[in-house]
């Protein structure tokens, strides 16, 4: 059965008829789903000459090269700007707010980067008007190797309703971008930390997927960030005020029906709809934990292609429209979480608990339309196998939205490093995290993490065997080198800080970024290591308040 996913058809006749009647559209190039009558999706180097012919028609957009994916392609970005901009100054000055759209960190999910072009082409036409209050940055192919490993669908993602031929998921290093955000391995994340979030610190980041989890009644779920420990205010602007108000636009002006993202475990007799992960390796969970706005939109899988890029587009249209509506409120939600973060890492406002342990957690109970399923034998395996069956069914069910703690940590004042890692520091540095150096030995109390257990993960991930650290915090006195690393939390990414370093928690040491300094290995010879002497304390140290010491702050990281 076919799903008929938008409720009017007019709509669509509509917006055709505001774009022919533009100026200059019949200039204006076209995507390659549109010349092909949706059976391909653009590659690296047709999303490139389409932004080039936008140029050539005088849109209002600037095109370059943001670095180079591991395989050489280059990461296209555009920016959209009306007058023109040459800096994030320049943006400052005029009022405007910042927002960064995303698309295909996945490979083969495409939709998003077919629309982000239909888009930047009505910001030259019928959608000029969003540039009074907008500066528009686009990624249209941010993983522009897994974009183009183009394969069958039926391989590529299964689950998937076309096009033909699609790209890979990982990147060229084969890595999961939307993994990626804490520990910045991708040359896609290293180049995007420096030259998107640092330079030019969007208001408001959306990152366009396809998702093939359960079958439901949406054409495209959405969610804010999902970590509880980023400065709560511009994430419960999102969850409770934008995106509710968006989810009511999509429905009203365009027809779509939207939903908070999630997944039922079992679709014969489900139980609850409940959300992804928490953890900042995710690109939009990062983006709340810096304090700003981000969205994931996730189209659905099993709805044409045609449909998907449709509703991404309108789902992106209708963000837009609300953040140049609201934009001056929008500034000062983020102005604030700023201030608030800075004044808890100098102690002096409450310090708060953030998690290292998280639980899922409900708004209540709401209607949730599902696909009807019904059991159809066993997998070969001797898994229970299911099939769609007709029609759909509305359940009442518990909407697990958002995270809270199961286990806390007070963020402290700051944390030390060793003067040995130098590499940390300059990862900190490519975050925007300011990061100094102590000019002479300094003595005080600090916090030090006794370790219990180290345990690293059997199977890789990633290409890392994640680390847990246990532990228990002693307070001492300690006397630290010159050339130790001091971060403070007394900063607008302070509570990143927290996330990055905290040693417990999921940040830099569950990445194996401290396991050189976790033990000293014995009796090595000839390569064979007989094994290793566990370290007593973890290499870092807590401290309650900026200390009175002499240091060098670091000059900004380099952009690639
Ligand atoms: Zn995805």
């Amino acid at each position: 059965m076919r799903v008929r996913w938008r409720t009017t058809t007019w709509i669509l006749a509509f917006a055709s008829l505001a774009v022919s009647s533009a100026a200059a559209a019949q200039d204006l190039p076209q995507t390659v789903p549109e010349r092909t009558d949706f059976q391909r999706t653009s590659t690296t180097e047709e999303v490139g000459r389409f932004l080039d012919g936008l140029v050539a028609a005088g849109a209002p957009i600037t095109v370059s090269e943001i670095g180079r994916t591991a395989e050489g392609r280059p990461i296209l970005f555009a920016v959209a700007s009306d007058p023109p901009v040459t800096s994030p100054r320049e943006v400052a000055r005029s009022g405007k707010l910042v927002v960064y759209l995303q698309a295909n960190i996945h490979g083969g999910e495409v939709e998003g980067k077919e629309a982000v072009q239909q888009l930047l082409r009505e910001l030259a036409g019928p959608r000029r008007g969003l540039l009074e209050k907008l500066v528009i940055l686009v990624a249209p192919v941010y993983n522009a190797d897994g974009n183009d490993a183009f394969g069958p669908v039926e391989n590529h993602r299964p689950e998937q309703d076309g096009p033909p031929l699609v790209g890979l998921r990982p990147d060229g290093l084969q890595l999961d971008l939307n993994r990626d955000y804490l520990k910045a391995e991708a040359p896609e994340t290293r180049t995007s930390l420096a030259r998107v979030y640092d330079t030019w610190d969007p208001a408001v980041m959306m990152d366009l997927h396809t998702t093939d989890g359960t079958l439901h009644g949406y054409v495209l779920t959405y969610s804010p960030p999902l970590n509880p420990n980023g400065p709560p205010g511009p994430t419960a602007f999102a969850q409770d005020t934008m995106l509710p108000a968006v989810r009511e636009a999509m429905q009203r002006k365009h027809g779509w029906a939207i939903f908070p993202y999630g997944n039922v475990r079992n679709p014969l007799e489900p139980e609850a709809w409940t959300t992804y992960s928490p953890l900042a390796w995710y690109g939009t969970n990062y983006v709340g934990m810096r304090g700003r706005i981000g969205i994931l939109s996730e189209a659905y899988s099993h709805a044409d292609f045609p449909t998907r890029v449709a509703a991404t587009h309108d789902f992106v249209v209708e963000v837009l429209e609300y953040a140049a509506g609201h934009a001056d409120a929008i500034r000062r939600i983020v102005r604030e979480a700023d201030r608030q973060t800075t004044l808890e890492g100098r102690g002096d406002v409450e310090r708060p608990e953030l998690a290292i342990g998280f639980e899922p957690a409900s708004r209540g109970v709401e209607p949730v339309v599902l696909r009807r399923m019904r059991a159809a034998g066993q997998t070969p395996s001797g898994r229970r196998r299911l099939e769609p069956a007709e029609g759909y069914d509305t359940h009442q069910l518990p909407v697990y939205d958002r995270f809270v703690a199961t286990r806390t940590a007070v963020l402290p004042g700051g944390y030390f490093l060793p003067p040995a890692e130098g590499g940390t520091a300059a990862l900190l540095r490519r975050h925007g995290i300011e990061v100094k150096r102590l000019v002479a030995p300094w003595t005080g109390d600090a916090g030090i993490m006794e370790i219990d257990s180290l345990s690293w993960a059997e199977n890789p991930f990633q290409g890392h065997h994640l680390l847990s650290v246990e532990g228990t915090w002693t307070a001492d006195r300690v006397t630290l080198p010159a050339g130790s690393y001091y971060v403070s939390t007394a900063q607008p990414l302070g509570r990143l800080v927290f996330e990055l370093l905290e040693p417990g928690g999921y940040g830099l040491a569950r990445w194996n970024v401290f396991d050189r300094l976790l033990g000293t290995e014995e009796g090595a010879l000839s390569g064979l290591v007989y094994g290793s002497r566990p370290v007593r304390a973890f290499p870092l140290w807590r401290v309650d308040r900026d200390p009175a010491a002499v240091f060098r702050t670091l000059a900004p990281a380099p952009e690639r």
